[in-house]
């Protein structure tokens, strides 16, 4: 019997790897013009440090996380998402203290949610997180950053920003007993869900996809109406610059986002291309999570894109450019005993065609056979080195691709023919 992956967790092969390169090439480009640094930290964490900064009362933590216990112990979990350990990271490390930074990673999150489309078990996210700025400018150059990203990638055409403001912890509390007490009214006909989250995570109601929950919500008090002089400002602010930049958005009263830690600026990039699952990048501000997890005050704000949906956005939309691929340029066929000559011509080539991709054939076989593999690989030329060519210093250049006869081209000015007919 094989032994099959675990349902939700995927492989990724090699004929869809050059589509994530270009995707992460691309984010780590934007980010470096942005002047944001690379952290990496680990997969695994204590348990304690996701209950006290996603929230012990949210879907993650309560039903998501893969949780066991070590040889020690020691109750760990893999992460759900970034920011915990991010935030964990700097503080250990003393990263927050009169700074800023501008910081991002990347890699797998793991959620037991049920796989469907648009939602793995082991999915990766690229993070970005701001330290130490108090905003709403920090907040409005995220949301420029991904904006310019979706352009890059050639998907802007297909995202909508979706913005709104959860004001302060204090006014969140107000709104959540006004919230509270008219649902309370409506206790019966909420779904399931929603009762249970009337007691422990009220806000979560607002974005339930149950029609009738909607239905409820439709004369609901507005979290709008309970923000101070401040959290107007601050939002306004962040309007303003989005406004200036020429970047749209829509204000979408119902966005709280799941996790516990935001605070004022929320949003959302969400696409009507994929179906259900049509949240790529999300985030906020979250300015008293630091403090929570140990530190001294600090302003956060920051966004996780997922980067499965990304790229089955760039697939849907046919936005992958044609230089993606990962085909190689040269075959170089080596018959008869001339193997380690040609070994030693591909290594040539290489140090002076860095750009050039060349597979070498290895493991003998006929001409006849080895130019097949040639074709096979998609190179252009086949390079053909024999016992003719080794004699007499030259090679047979073999265009794969077109009509155009072969040619012999002496050894020493081989790098000069392929520069002027491959340039790259
Ligand atoms: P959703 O509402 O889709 O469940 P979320 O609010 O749980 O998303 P976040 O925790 O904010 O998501 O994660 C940020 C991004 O990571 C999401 O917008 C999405 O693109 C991606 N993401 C989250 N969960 C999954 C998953 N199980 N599989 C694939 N991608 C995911
Ligand atoms: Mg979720």
């Amino acid at each position: 019997m094989k032994i099959q992956s675990i349902r939700g967790m995927n492989d990724l092969l090699p004929e869809h790897s050059a589509i994530w390169q270009y995707v992460e090439a691309t984010l780590a480009r934007m980010l470096a013009a942005y002047s944001y640094k690379e952290i990496r930290f680990p997969i695994l964490e204590k348990t304690d440090l996701f209950k006290r900064a996603v929230g012990e009362v949210t879907d993650i933590v309560e039903k998501e996380m893969y949780s066991f216990d070590d040889r020690n112990g020691d109750r760990l979990s893999l992460r759900p998402e970034g920011t915990a350990g991010c935030v964990r990271a700097c503080i250990q490390n003393g990263l927050l203290h009169n700074q800023t930074q501008r910081l991002w990673y990347t890699g797998p999150m793991f959620r037991h949610e049920r796989p469907q489309k648009g939602r793995l078990r082991q999915f990766h996210q690229i993070g970005v997180e701001a330290f130490g700025l108090a905003g709403p400018d920090i907040d409005a150059e995220l949301l420029l950053l991904t904006a310019r990203l979706w352009r890059e990638l050639n998907i802007d055409q297909a995202l909508e920003l979706q913005i709104n403001s959860l004001g302060t912890a204090e006014e969140r509390a107000t709104y959540r007993q006004a919230l509270v007490a008219y649902l309370d009214g409506y206790k019966n006909d909420l779904d399931e869900d929603s009762q249970r989250r009337l007691s422990t995570n009220p806000l979560r109601i607002l974005d339930s996809k149950n029609p009738d929950t909607q239905l409820l919500l439709k004369n609901a008090p507005a979290l709008n109406d309970f923000l101070g002089a401040e959290s107007k400002q601050h939002f306004e602010q962040i309007c303003a610059v989005l406004d200036n930049a020429g970047v749209s958005y829509v204000i979408n009263p119902k966005l709280v986002r799941g996790l516990d830690y935001y605070s004022q600026t929320v949003f959302e990039w969400v696409t009507t291309s994929l179906g259900a699952q049509g949240t790529i990048c999300a985030g906020g501000r979250y300015d008293s999570l630091v403090e929570l997890l140990g530190g001294k005050p600090c302003s956060a704000v920051g966004l996780a894109i997922g980067l499965e949906r990304l790229i089955m956005l760039l697939d849907e939309l046919g936005a992958v450019p044609d230089s993606v691929d990962q085909q190689v340029d040269m075959y170089l066929v080596a018959v008869g005993d001339e193997s380690y000559q040609a070994m030693q011509l591909a290594e040539q080539l290489r140090t002076a065609l860095p750009a050039i991709r060349i597979e070498t054939h290895c493991g003998g076989g006929s001409f006849k056979s080895q130019i097949k593999k040639a074709d096979k690989s998609g190179a252009a030329v086949a390079i053909i080195l024999g016992e003719d060519e080794l004699s007499s210093n030259t090679v047979q250049v073999k265009f794969l691709r077109q009509e155009r006869p072969q040619e012999t081209v002496d050894q020493a000015s081989l790098v000069e023919f392929l520069t002027t007919n491959f340039e790259k």
